[in-house]
């Protein structure tokens, strides 16, 4: 496997970038620093809900966090999670509600990272992919997984820890690859997912088994899921995403073969285009572009060379 060092899309990848966050994990366990943390004048705080957070939009177009001094923040110390620090010396932390706290201006908007992903700068877009990991990760593992007590948070809400069995239990990450398929014509291989809206095409994409390498995650999904046999498999970029555990590792893939057999479960149908054909499919509205924050988008306009049409919001 080769690795692509420099990001070569056309645009960058969503939340791939630096983010000028330091999630200074040495701070997640000293108690005493994080209370001092927290009651700093220039520490800011996320409330984040059901994968929500509030965001701005500002009369020059950008949109940001809504984020709010400590003590302007709902009182809680259960849910409150610390991000890390930027450069100035600014504390992060995420507190978990079970609303959004109301705002008397009315500017801003409750908002997910799917729909704001690629609004945000690096830096707000990582806060939130973040907090909302960790929310997604606290929310649906509050039991231990060992003898099924009840567990509590830790470490600043990066470890639940079981009170009887003194099992820690860390957020997961589950890796998934995702990927673009080209044949010898440098055709494109996209794909039809059976829930999608009609004429939705894009890369193939699957999770890491057990006990597999990614590269083999790669030939493996592309052969069940379209009957096509890849040869040399190249990474590109990763991207988090929290809905609600995973990691995209993106791929450049060659075929090595071009008969397409889908499995009918997933895929519904695939097809490979010439980046004419799929200008056309995209100009006559026979194929809808991918469109969201996912690195799917950059991987097919990776091959395609040019900015793809605008998507139409999922
Ligand atoms: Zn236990």
């Amino acid at each position: 496997m080769t690795t692509r060092t420099e990001q070569t899309s056309i645009r960058p990848i969503t939340l791939t970038g630096r983010s000028g966050i330091d999630r200074a994990a040495h701070h997640r366990l000293d108690e005493a620093w994080l209370a001092a943390a927290w009651s700093h004048p220039k520490t800011r705080v996320l409330v984040v809900s059901g994968g929500q957070a509030l965001v701005e939009d500002l009369p020059d177009g950008r949109t940001e966090l809504v984020l709010l001094p400590a003590f302007e923040a709902p009182i809680s110390e259960t849910h409150r999670y610390f991000l890390g620090t930027d450069e100035e010396g600014v504390r992060y932390f995420a507190l978990q509600q079970d609303t959004l706290p109301g705002r008397m201006d009315q500017a801003a908007r409750p908002a997910g990272l799917r729909e704001v992903g690629a609004l945000l700068s690096e830096r707000d877009a990582a806060l939130l992919a973040h907090a909302v990991a960790l929310e997604n990760w606290q929310r649906l593992h509050r039991f231990c997984s060992r003898c099924g007590e009840r567990t509590v948070i830790a470490a600043a809400g990066h470890v639940r820890r079981c009170p009887a069995c003194g099992a820690e239990h860390y957020p997961r990450t589950d890796p998934a690859v995702i990927m673009l398929v080209t044949d010898q014509e440098d055709r494109a291989l996209l794909g039809r997912q059976m829930h999608w809206p009609e004429g939705r095409f894009s890369t193939l994409a699957g999770f890491v088994e057990p006990g597999e390498s990614i590269e083999h995650a790669v030939v493996r999904e592309v052969a069940e899921e379209a009957g096509v046999t890849v040869g040399s498999v190249e990474y590109v970029a990763s991207q988090p995403w929290p809905f609600p555990s995973s990691l995209m590792l993106g791929f450049m893939a060659r075929a090595t073969s071009s008969e397409i057999l889908v499995d009918g479960e997933e895929i519904h149908e695939a097809r490979w285009f010439s980046r004419d054909e799929l200008e056309a499919a995209f100009a006559s509205g026979e194929v809808l572009p991918p469109s969201g924050i996912s690195i799917a988008a950059r991987l097919v306009e990776l091959w395609y060379g040019k900015p793809l049409p605008p998507g139409v919001p999922r």
